[in-house]
């Protein structure tokens, strides 16, 4: 049998290239060796979105990205979080059960009270919908990004205090971090993140494309200039997409002065493109057909619903709210 996996997206804008890198590439690299669930984590989005035209555009769009980068609908479930009333309620028998202080320890929360930000109690929450997501299809793996990682602990945590009070129902699961590229830094050299408006998207037309590549922070060294490849912006972003000789080959050049940032960055944007290529044409060809993308959600609902519907059964008579 094989074992499960899941993980998801939140539609809060257009998926970018760490989201990409960092997680979804997993998603589909993994299709065929594991029983694979993958949703767009509408209901997350609501805690920033509350625009509802854009909420619905977002949905549909990140749905067509996932079939565009290659998840295969036939062998994936493809589903949308909100298809699933049950994980509302399974969240809501966590939040019964989870510590306050797990929650004001999480490193997302934090940063955002850091931030001054307007924190509601969705936003709080987060990481109690998240193991709810995970639990309840029993996944053994959460691939996704370095930030996600303290999320995934919570999940686990939840599941051990779960299984402690009421017998083993959960499986613990393990999330999946692919080390090289744990964190995809952006055109600053932070975290890429649509908070930080330094992405680059993985459906940008050539012109923005190029704009924001070639607006990549570098230091001031002329192009005759030694410069250390492990401390560049740029570097970093080539490393996803060069073979490890082509890699040596520009890590040389780097050192030895032989080339400029600009001419750096205009290998990156063409190797961008080039690989971007093929994903934007799916994009383009879904774009015709929305009726076959509600099709797949609507096909993935059914088959998440089946084993959602089992798992909140099971919990209910758990907890004692099954009477007969
Ligand atoms: P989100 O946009 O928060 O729903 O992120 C979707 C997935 O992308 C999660 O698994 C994140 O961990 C991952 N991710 C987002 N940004 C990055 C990044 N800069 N580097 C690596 N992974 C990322």
């Amino acid at each position: 049998m094989k074992k499960r996996l899941i993980s998801g997206v939140k539609p809060t804008g257009d998926i970018h290239i760490g989201n990409y890198f960092g997680a979804m590439k997993q998603f589909v690299d993994l299709q065929n060796d594991y029983e694979s669930y993958v949703f767009i984590a509408d209901l997350h989005a609501l805690n920033q979105i509350h625009d509802p035209k854009k909420l619905k555009n977002n949905i549909l769009e990140i749905a067509k990205a996932y079939i565009s980068i290659g998840l295969d609908p036939k062998k994936v479930t493809l589903f949308r979080q909100s298809d699933v009333p049950a994980v509302s309620e399974l969240c809501w028998i966590f939040n019964s059960i989870t510590p306050l202080g797990l929650l004001q320890r999480a490193h997302a929360y934090k940063d955002a009270v850091a931030k001054g930000k307007n924190i509601n109690a969705g936003l709080f929450d987060y990481p109690v919908l998240m193991a709810a997501d995970i639990l309840m299809y029993g996944a053994d793996v959460v691939p996704v990004g370095e930030d996600q990682k303290q999320h995934v602990e919570i999940t686990q945590d939840i599941a051990q205090k779960f299984n402690n009070l009421y017998g083993n129902t959960f499986v613990v699961p393990q999330e999946l971090i692919l080390k090289e590229v744990s964190t995809i830094s952006g055109l600053d050299g932070r975290k890429m993140s649509k908070s930080y408006d330094n992405v680059i998207g993985l459906f940008e037309d050539d012109e923005s494309l190029k704009q924001k590549v070639m607006s990549i922070v570098t230091d001031s060294r002329k192009p005759e200039e030694p410069k250390n490849p492990k401390e560049d912006n740029i570097f970093a972003l080539h490393k996803l997409f060069l073979n490890e000789k082509e890699l040596l080959n520009l890590a040389n050049r780097y050192k030895e002065g032989k080339i400029s940032y600009k001419e750096s960055k205009e290998m990156l944007f063409e190797e961008i493109k080039t690989f971007v290529a093929p994903i934007r044409a799916k994009k383009k060809e879904l774009d015709g057909h929305p009726e076959y993308v509600v099709e797949v959600l609507e096909n993935g609902k059914d088959n998440a619903l089946k084993e959602a519907n089992k798992t909140i059964e099971k919990v209910k008579a758990k907890v004692g709210l099954k009477i007969r």
